[in-house]
């Protein structure tokens, strides 16, 4: 179930806006080079392309950009099979309650077996890496430094006051709204790479999509990690939280205060910046928010003391974990940090009255 089902292009709709359709077990890898080769691109990416798209939706996977929602926010509908074996469509258009309970689902309500997704015309980027932003840079100028490509990413060890690498991604083909990002020698104090990086200093770029200011398509430039190559380190552990856009900073610093505990575990951290939305259970619901993601080493004792002292530290900040990777905040912390998840509960149950889909993680933070 790895194909493209229906390539929605103008003549198809009247010149209403395009959309493809596919098949649940698709990847992102699959899909892009696809459009491409039509002339189409999707508006977003995560950082590797290897994952699929229905699994990412479902756990609100997302890249960065202040102006982009997360990878669900594409989805227009979606076709799968509940747990009575029925097949149910749902679309943004038709049944929009349902559909924003449904898209980031978390595979409470059933087997996805179709997405039909936005698309808009291919796109051309380009990337410039800039390493060692001092942090009060950072602090003093975070808005013009979010707003300078069309997706950024910083990435700091904690240590030393920097921000190790700061990624800008840029259109080249851009809205009518935006500027392209002129890759000047320096930012914000910080010089302009001179060879292609990794996020994690001391590897490799090779599995690195292309920098330097190189121009591509979009696909091979929103992702950090190449297609047919290992994404990260390989065998990391994952975690981030999520906080409203204007707790920002405080948050970071409260991060920061925290170098000398996380610095031993710590392969790398990045901060993202992602636009709200009104999926229920995305963690960016109804808020502008920044990710900070920490990449670990494998040493899942020491991280879990590290999480719930880091979840404690940005709890006034009403950090919401992501779906897809390790936490350790309590049930009864997570539910109030989701308004809808009562009504999401309430769905779930009339979809699949049986718990046909339930797994001990959904029992344990969902039902
Ligand atoms: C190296 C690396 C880099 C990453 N980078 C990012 C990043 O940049 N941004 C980010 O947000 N996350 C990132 N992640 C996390 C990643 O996006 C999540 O783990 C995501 O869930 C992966 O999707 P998947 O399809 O591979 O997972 P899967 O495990 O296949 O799916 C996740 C869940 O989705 C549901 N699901 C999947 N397929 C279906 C279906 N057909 N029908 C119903 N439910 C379904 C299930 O509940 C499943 O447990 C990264 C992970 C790694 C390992």
């Amino acid at each position: 179930m790895n194909e493209v089902v229906h390539l929605d292009t103008d003549s198809d709709n009247g010149g209403q806006s395009h959309a493809v359709t596919i098949s649940g077990g698709m990847s992102y890898g699959q899909l892009c080079p696809y459009l491409h080769d039509r002339g189409f691109a999707l508006h977003n990416l995560a950082s590797l392309p290897h994952i699929s798209v229905a699994g990412a939706c479902a756990t609100a996977t997302h890249g960065s950009g202040e102006k982009n929602g997360n990878l669900a926010t594409s989805v227009s509908g979606l076709e799968m099979v509940t747990a009575d074996g029925e097949v149910l469509n749902v679309s943004r258009r038709s049944d929009p309650q349902n559909f924003c309970a449904v898209v980031v689902g978390l595979g409470c309500f059933g087997v996805i077996t179709k997405l039909a997704l936005d698309i808009q015309p291919a796109f051309l980027m380009r990337q410039s890496v800039y390493e060692n932003l001092p942090f009060n840079e950072l602090l003093a100028n975070f808005d013009v430094i979010q707003a300078s490509g069309y997706s950024v990413s910083l990435f700091t060890d904690w240590q030393n006051h920097k921000i190790n690498e700061v990624w800008i991604k840029s259109r080249i083909q851009e809205r009518e709204d935006a500027t392209e990002f002129e890759s000047k020698a320096e930012f914000f104090g910080a010089p302009l790479a001179t060879q292609n990086v990794h996020p994690i200093g001391r590897i490799s770029a090779e599995n690195c999509t292309e920098q330097m200011g190189v121009r591509g398509p979009w696909y091979e430039r929103l992702p950090h990690f190449r297609m047919g190559f290992l994404p990260s380190a390989g065998d990391e552990l994952q975690s981030e939280y999520f906080v409203p856009r204007h707790h920002a900073l405080e948050a970071i610093l409260a991060v920061e205060r925290l170098r000398d505990e996380i610095g031993p575990h710590l392969l790398i951290t990045e901060i993202r910046a992602i636009a709200a939305d009104d999926l229920w259970l995305s963690p960016c619901y109804k808020r502008p928010s920044i990710a900070i993601h920490f990449t670990w080493k494998q040493d899942w004792n020491a991280v879990k003391q590290l999480l719930t002292l880091i979840e404690r530290e940005l709890a006034p900040f009403s950090a919401r974990p992501h779906w897809g990777k390790l936490f350790t905040m309590s049930p009864s912390q997570l539910k109030p940090l989701y308004e809808k998840l009562p009504a999401f509960v309430k769905l779930s149950n009339q979809f699949d009255p049986t718990g046909k889909f339930r797994n001990q993680f959904l029992n344990t933070y969902i039902f």
